[in-house]
């Protein structure tokens, strides 16, 4: 049976960003290190399949720091922690190594020097996010305000308007994002806020690229998982740039082969956390029913890698 065409059109960039390149390579360096078990708090990133990778590396994965024996190393997730948890782990005399974004500890610092100015916080971000309260953790209570919707903005009461900083989750939607800052301003217009967008370059860049594709396809295809944020905001830009379905798949079992059925053209992006190798399996699964003709849109070269932490580079 002849196979019926399709043009592939493959978003770039997609998939691995440099924090979470760093990331899976501080949880490797760390099992060669001080051999397993590793203990990571949190998913190191949001894929299940890099999550089981690690595990069958000697990585074990917990939520608390209180489920790690004292005696053995923890590594704390790309998305940032509170200021509480290094510090018990100092208190309990645990070697610890913090796998946080560097553009995610630069939002910490950010939020660290308002408040030393005397500002209040308003953080754009999604409640519940790990991200989210590792940020608003690293200020006391009270002194970070949640805002997640343009509707948020007009429920929140602080302390002095005039005194007033915001910062972001760095994975929204861009645009969701413009729209919440300018009720922001319009409410508060003493309010000061980031010199750039706290949304990072990665987070950006995966969206900019899924707009350039969304008009030319029939479907929009996003290699992510349900509970990472970035990949999620792929799904949304999809369908907010005219792609009707757009869908969040997990790895290639998950395609729904009977909605693609009649496409002419489908695009393939993958969020931040998604390996090379599952974006591959969709590839080819999608090459063994259609007789594809690949197309690559790229709006932005990225060439940004992050270093890990000294302890990691040291011999000893
Ligand atoms: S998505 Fe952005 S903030 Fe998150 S790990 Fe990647 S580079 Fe860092």
């Amino acid at each position: 049976m002849t196979k019926p065409n399709l043009e592939l059109y493959l978003a770039a960039p997609r998939g691995f960003c440099a924090g979470v390149d760093r990331a899976i390579k501080i949880v490797e360096m760390a099992i060669e290190k001080w051999g397993a078990p590793i203990f990571v708090r949190h998913e190191i990133v949001h894929n299940k399949y890099v999550v089981d990778e690690l595990r069958s590396k000697g990585a074990i994965f917990v939520e608390t720091l209180e489920e790690c024996p004292s005696d053995r190393p923890v590594i704390f997730s790309a998305h940032g922690v509170p200021k509480s948890i290094p510090a018990e782990a100092s208190a309990r005399k645990m070697v610890f190594v913090d796998a946080t974004c560097p553009l995610v500890s630069k939002v910490h610092i950010e939020a660290e020097r308002h408040y030393s100015n005397g500002l209040q916080m308003v953080m754009i971000g999604h409640e519940g996010h790990p991200e989210t309260i590792g940020t608003m953790g690293q200020l006391p209570k009270g002194e970070v305000l949640l805002v997640e919707t343009p509707e948020d903005v007009t429920k929140i009461t602080p302390r002095n308007i005039e005194k007033l900083a915001y910062i972001t989750q760095t994975t929204l939607s861009v645009d969701d994002t413009i729209e919440i800052v300018k009720k922001l301003k319009a409410r508060f217009p003493s309010i000061v806020g980031p010199h750039k967008e706290d949304i990072c370059y990665a987070t950006t860049n995966r969206q900019e690229a899924v707009k350039a594709v969304s008009p030319k396809v029939d479907a929009l295809l996003v290699i992510g998982a349900p509970n990472s944020s970035n990949s999620k905001r792929l799904v949304e830009v999809g369908k907010s740039s005219g792609c009707k379905y757009s869908q969040m798949v997990q790895r290639a079992s998950d395609i729904d082969w009977r909605a693609l059925k009649g496409a002419k053209s489908i695009g393939i992006t993958a969020g931040a956390s998604a390996p090379e190798i599952l974006i591959n399996e969709v590839i080819l699964a999608i090459s063994s029913r259609f007789n594809v003709t690949q197309k690559i849109v790229e709006t932005a070269v990225e060439n940004i890698e992050f270093k890990v932490p000294r302890i990691l580079r040291e011999t000893s």
